[in-house]
């Protein structure tokens, strides 16, 4: 496993922190987020360290995914959640607080109030197609 010495989610993959594990195999460890924000909420991680989704090596995240696919019907059984949000951070502007990148399973009821974001609206179709091509000149292929 490729650890991070000062990591506090490679510090749980080695057991040297305590967490309440719902989940484990070669690759992949989920456990219950310490501030949930429902009961339930679970992070998915690949083992090895990588700050974020862009550095995850792609060979893993078919892991990650099948990790997540198990996962997320059992915690949606578990607590009586009737769906779930993955929500997964990307630096620090983005609210990510620990840099080893994790996927948060989040189950959820009908109106149960959590906000995931509030959706805004372009000026004109104009300026929606101008970033939209701006993007794509952008992709590397
Ligand atoms: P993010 O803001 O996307 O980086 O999410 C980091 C998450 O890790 C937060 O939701 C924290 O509540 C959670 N967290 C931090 N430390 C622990 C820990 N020791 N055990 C479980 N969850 C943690
Ligand atoms: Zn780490």
């Amino acid at each position: 496993m490729s650890q991070h010495p000062d990591c506090i989610f490679c510090k749980i993959c080695a057991g040297e922190i305590p967490c309440a594990k719902v989940y484990e195999d070669e690759h992949v460890l989920a456990f219950l987020d310490i501030a949930p924000v429902t009961k339930g909420h679970c992070l998915v991680i690949p083992k090895n360290h990588y700050t974020n989704i862009l550095e995850i090596n792609t060979a893993e995240t078919p892991h990650v995914f099948n990790a997540i696919q198990k996962i997320a019907p059992a915690v949606m059984k578990s607590v009586g959640a009737k769906g779930f949000n993955i929500v997964q951070n990307n630096f620090e502007a983005a609210g990510q607080t620990v840099f080893h990148v994790h996927f948060h399973i989040v189950p959820r009821v009908l109106d149960d109030k959590v906000i995931v974001w509030h959706h805004g609206q372009y000026e004109s179709t104009e300026a929606m197609l101008e970033v939209a091509n701006s993007i794509h000149s952008h992709i590397k292929s």
